[in-house]
């Protein structure tokens, strides 16, 4: 006797639990749900049941699967941040930590992680421009981590980092930067006129990828370089990122920090 004829006879397989019942038909049906846990079928000749899943094991078994895609999805975005985030204060820029003193600006960089399929495909770039600390790393930032929350592969560093990193590297493998979906580049001042500085940003213009660049140079000084090595660079910024030049300005957040600090310090000692 085969295991299928076993099976058939002794109904092999199939769970009874309380509260199952038979129907008119003697099919087992599941008492949690009322949809059967066993169907009839004709084997050799032979009728014989078959365990088949009510309702509930399908429910439990779409959980199962759900919970696993979960995981894996969380997994990636581990990956992804270990990779992508260069610098631990970059995990601090997100928008729950966002002052909101800047509406205008918070409004126009969400809207550009909400419509980021279209972004990506018209290759969008921006350059936040304005000057030091009133929050052109922070927004940049607030960017990456909510598009690796969404699973997308970015990588944001200043760009002296990766400067130095290429040179430290030099002729050995390099980070490849252009398998990332967004690179942002951080904090592009006029000391980087570098042919290190172009070739990282000329790699990205090449794979037509979108760049967003932070830089307390003005459009009207990208515009107008001073030497031969900035001119290649700026053009390369412009054309990618100038499109979309988002101004930030006033309000400097480290202003604002080394005040609070100077009160607190000045109530300590005051006490
Ligand atoms: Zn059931």
């Amino acid at each position: 006797m085969s295991f299928l004829d076993e099976f058939f006879i002794n109904k092999h397989g199939i769970e009874e639990c309380e509260g199952d019942y038979r129907d008119e038909n003697d099919i087992l049906i599941c008492g949690k749900c009322g949809t059967p846990k066993e169907c009839i079928k004709v084997y050799k000749g032979k009728k014989g049941s078959f365990p088949c899943r009510c309702k509930c094991d399908d429910i439990a078994e779409a959980e199962y699967q759900q919970r696993k895609a979960r995981e894996k999805f969380d997994d990636r975005v581990k990956h992804l941040r270990k990779i992508g985030i260069t610098s631990k204060r970059y995990l601090e820029y997100t928008f729950a930590n966002d002052n909101g003193k800047k509406p205008e600006i918070t409004k126009q960089v969400k809207r550009y992680v909400e419509r980021w399929n279209e972004i990506k495909e018209s290759n969008i770039g921006v350059l936040f421009y304005g000057s030091v600390g009133t929050g052109k790393s922070f927004f940049a930032a607030c960017i990456a981590n909510a598009l690796i929350d969404k699973g997308v592969s970015v990588h944001i560093a200043t760009l002296s980092d990766l400067v130095r990193l290429r040179t430290a590297n030099y002729g050995k493998d390099n980070i490849a930067l252009d398998k990332f979906d967004l690179l942002i580049i951080d904090d592009l001042g006029v000391e980087h006129a570098s042919p290190t500085a172009y070739s990282i940003i000329d790699e990205r213009y090449q794979s037509n990828k979108p760049l967003i660049i932070t830089t307390n140079l003005t459009p009207t000084e990208l515009k107008n370089p001073k030497t031969q090595e900035q001119k290649r660079i700026y053009d390369r910024v412009l054309e990618m990122c100038g499109g979309v030049a988002i101004r930030i300005d006033g309000g400097s957040k480290r202003v604002e920090v080394a005040k609070q600090k100077r009160e607190i310090a000045k109530a300590i000692l005051n006490s």
